[in-house]
This record gives structure tokens, C-alpha cells and sequence, in this order.
């Protein structure tokens, strides 16, 4: 028996005996943008594929993940509060998950559950996408070390940054994401400054890609600001917010003001989803299928 289960955007998606199914883990769930940007995909290229999100009690995570194998889903996206607790659960990590220590992507491929971080080098894309600028050589500064600092620096250090600035509020965490990257990658130039102090200061004035990881500017900090002076602001600045609503954030009003072009964190959503859509599915989707639903 047929069910019409989805009639957004006008497109009906039919559930039926081949439909395969993803879906997207965490708790709460609900506000996601991740089921309306797979469901797209899947409309754009024809799959009979659907996405559903699951809102998971943190003591069923175990069950839930084994519950990926007995059911053949075909993979998750984890969210907060889930990306490090569910790596226990799975039989192997990519390189670059196994180095941060966090899991966005599960991909279920007969039974053996893989994890896989997609959150920085989504970033990576959606410079490259919207800013149209490559990391490649460029210095970058990133304010903050907690998950998503530590996905997008080390997707800068792959991505061939000549140097990469941190600062974070902790310093204990910011010294361990600079001796993580050290290890990683021996060769990598990683620097530290104390949280707004007169080096990251002059610091940003170097810097032509900065990055603002905290959640300072969200709801419902809409009014704070990662770093209050706009003195080292030029026309030459990449400014990037990952949070992605508000668009722009307070912050990114003000530097936008004073010249910077701005970056906000819409375009790391679909691009994180963009490449978690292709190690379920193994195809390519357009980056605006998937930019237009975020
Ligand atoms: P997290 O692991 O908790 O890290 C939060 C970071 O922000 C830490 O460095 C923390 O510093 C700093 N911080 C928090 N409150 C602060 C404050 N009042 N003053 C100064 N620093 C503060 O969180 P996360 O998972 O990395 O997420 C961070 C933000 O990124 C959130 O706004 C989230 O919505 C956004 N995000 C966006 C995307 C996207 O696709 N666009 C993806 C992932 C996350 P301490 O070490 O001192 O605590």
C-alpha cells in the first residue's frame, strides 16, 4: 500500500516497499533543516529515498544506533547532543573523524556503521561556494575551540591555509586543539592568542578569512558580539559567522559596515549536508538544491 508522505513544495514523495530511508538523529530535532534539504536532493535527481527525523532519548542512543543496522537504514546525520557519544556504538571512523573526535555522518553500509565528520569541510565548501575564495594559502583566524572550531580547523590545515590563528574564550581548550592539529599534521603553522587581547588585535589585522565558531550572536545572545572592536576591519576581510540565523548576526552587521564582505553559516549547513548526501548515496547534488532550503 502507497502513502503519500510528503507534499511540500508541491512534489509528492511516495513512500513504498524500495523506498530507503536516512534521517537525522539528536534531541531535540525537530527545528532541523536537514530533512527539508535531503528531501530536496532526493526530489532534484528522482530517488525514491526519504529522510525522517528522529528525536532520541539520550538513554536509547545505544538502541538506536544498533537499531540502524536491524532496520537497514541507510545512514544518519548526528546532531547535538550526540556527536561524541556515539562513537562507541560504531565499528570504525574516518581518518578525519578519529582525529576530532566527533561524528556528523553515519553511514550504514551492510550492517558496519561508519562514522564520518562532514561539519568543516562543509565550511570549506561554502567559502568556496559563496565567497568564491580558496583557503589555499590564505591566513585565517578562528574564534572559538569547541566542536565546530575544531571540525573547520582542521579542515583549513587540509585545506592548505598558511596559517591558522585560534582563540577561545578556555585556554586549556585552545591549546588542545593547536597540539591535536601539531600532531596531526607536524608541518601545519598554528598560533594562540589570549581572547581579546591587543594580538588578536593585530592578529585579525593579518588575517583575511576569520571565522566566529561561539554561539555569541544566537538567540539569545542575539546582542552579543565574539569581539567587540571593529578597528582592524578592511574591505579586504572575509568575515564568517557559522551561526546561521540570525542572518547577518549582530556581528556581522557591523563589520559588513565598516567594509568586510560577510559569510554567515546557511552555506556550511547545506554544504555539510551536501557531502553526507553523497557518502549515503554515493551521487552529487547541486549546492543550491540544497543552499535554497536552509
Ligand atoms: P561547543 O562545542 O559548545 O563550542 C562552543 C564554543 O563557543 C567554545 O569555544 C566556547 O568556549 C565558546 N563560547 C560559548 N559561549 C561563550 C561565551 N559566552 N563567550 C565566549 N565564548 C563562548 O559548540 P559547537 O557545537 O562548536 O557550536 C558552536 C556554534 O556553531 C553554535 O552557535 C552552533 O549553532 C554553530 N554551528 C553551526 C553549524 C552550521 O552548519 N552552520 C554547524 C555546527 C555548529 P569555551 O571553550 O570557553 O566554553
Amino acid at each position: 500500500m502507497e502513502n503519500l508522505a510528503d507534499e511540500s513544495h508541491g512534489a509528492k514523495i511516495v513512500i513504498s516497499g524500495d523506498t530507503k530511508i536516512c534521517g537525522i538523529i539528536g534531541y531535540p530535532v525537530s527545528h532541523s533543516a536537514s530533512p527539508r534539504m535531503h528531501a530536496a536532493a532526493y526530489r532534484s535527481l528522482g530517488l525514491n529515498w526519504a529522510y525522517v527525523p528522529f528525536p532520541v532519548k539520550p538513554h536509547e542512543l545505544e538502541s538506536s544506533i544498533r537499531g540502524l543496522q536491524s532496520l537497514g537504514i541507510m545512514g544518519v546525520n548526528v546532531t547535538i547532543p550526540y556527536k561524541e557519544a556515539v562513537i562507541p556504538y560504531l565499528h570504525e571512523l574516518s581518518p578525519a573523524a578519529a582525529r576530532m573526535g566527533s561524528v556528523n555522518t553515519i553511514v550504514n553500509r551492510n550492517g558496519r556503521l561508519t562514522g564520518y565528520s562532514t561539519d568543516g569541510q562543509g565550511f570549506i565548501l561554502s567559502l568556496e561556494r559563496e565567497a568564491r575564495i580558496s583557503p589555499k594559502g590564505q591566513s585565517a583566524f578562528l574564534i572559538g575551540a569547541g566542536g565546530a572550531a575544531r571540525s573547520i580547523a582542521f579542515a583549513l590545515v587540509e585545506a592548505g591555509v598558511s596559517e591558522l590563528w585560534i582563540s577561545n574564550r578556555t585556554r586549556f581548550r585552545v591549546d588542545a586543539l593547536k597540539h591535536d592539529i601539531e600532531v596531526a599534521y607536524p608541518d601545519a603553522k598554528v598560533t594562540t592568542v589570549d581572547d581579546r587581547s591587543i594580538q588578536m588585535i593585530h592578529a585579525l589585522e593579518e588575517c583575511k578569512i576569520v571565522i566566529n565558531t561561539t554561539p555569541l550572536g544566537m538567540p539569545p545572545n542575539e546582542d552579543a558580539r565574539p569581539i567587540e572592536s571593529t578597528q582592524w576591519v578592511t574591505s579586504d576581510h572575509w568575515v564568517c559567522d557559522i551561526i546561521y540565523k540570525p542572518f547577518p548576526t549582530r556581528w556581522l552587521a557591523d563589520v559588513q559596515a565598516k567594509g568586510a564582505n560577510i559569510l554567515g553559516g546557511a552555506g556550511m549547513l547545506a554544504g555539510q549536508g551536501i557531502l553526507a548526501f553523497h557518502l549515503f548515496t554515493g551521487l552529487e547534488v547541486a549546492y543550491d538544491v540544497m543552499r535554497r532550503e536552509v
